[in-house]
């Protein structure tokens, strides 16, 4: 006779939720986490929050950190199973680490990138190229429905452009040059941008706990 536990279900339970719907992101979440969480379909087992019915999260905190929290605690609740998520955007020296978190509203328009890094130019078109150093900035955060979370960051550092250069990427890549690069993160190919990004260095920093929470 058949052992009844050892029966794969199908189709499979998700476990995992990511908690954004910026169909981007998923797209990059999802490659970051392929392949290396043991026993993770990430095609199969993971899910993004408007499939798992999770509510919009007002992202209220005032760090990055403090916002992954809050998203990922609030879908973990919400739906029953870990959850991910990440907050991430651009600090400027200058501007003493604004527009921080609110890199995706900096133009009052949320979303809207060019507007954004149009703003954001013209603000620093006095402030000469030894003054124009800035990070992209990431906290990703892993939860679980009973409110246990972890929290981990990853910073990609560089030197403001004075005008755009590049196609690719999304946000204010084609004005941010990584640090011994000559090329703005928008000239920088997918698999070239995630092997050094904010994102990338958090996700790495963030597995372990993750390990830990879906075992
Ligand atoms: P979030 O969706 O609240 O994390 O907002 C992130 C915002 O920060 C985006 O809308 C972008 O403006 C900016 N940002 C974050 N990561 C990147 C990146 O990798 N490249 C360019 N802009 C980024």
């Amino acid at each position: 006779m058949s052992d009844p536990a050892a029966v794969s279900q199908y189709p499979p339970e998700p476990r995992l939720v990511l908690a954004t719907r910026n169909p981007g992101k998923l797209r990059e979440l999802r490659e970051l986490l392929r392949g290396t969480v043991p026993g993770l379909d990430v095609d199969t087992q993971v899910i993004d929050a408007e499939t798992a019915g999770a509510p919009d999260v007002v992202e209220s905190g005032t760090t990055f950190e403090a916002n992954s929290l809050l998203k990922a605690r609030e879908v973990a609740a919400a739906t029953g199973l870990v959850a991910v998520a990440d907050d991430s955007g651009l600090a400027v020296d200058v501007l003493n680490g604004a527009p921080g978190i609110l890199s995706a509203r900096w133009s009052g328009r949320h979303g809207d990138d060019d507007a954004n890094l149009r703003l954001l130019l013209a603000q620093l078109s006095d402030i000469p190229a030894g003054q124009r150093g800035a990070s992209f900035v990431c906290a990703a955060a892993v939860a679980l429905p009973d409110g246990s979370a972890q929290a981990t960051l990853g910073e990609l550092r560089g030197t403001l452009l004075t005008e755009p250069r590049g196609t690719g990427g999304f946000g204010y890549d084609p004005i941010l040059q990584p640090l011994g690069e000559h090329r703005s993160c928008a000239e920088l190919s997918a698999d070239e941008k995630n092997s050094i990004s904010h994102r990338a260095q958090a996700f790495a920093a963030l597995l372990p706990h993750l390990v830990n929470a879906l075992s």
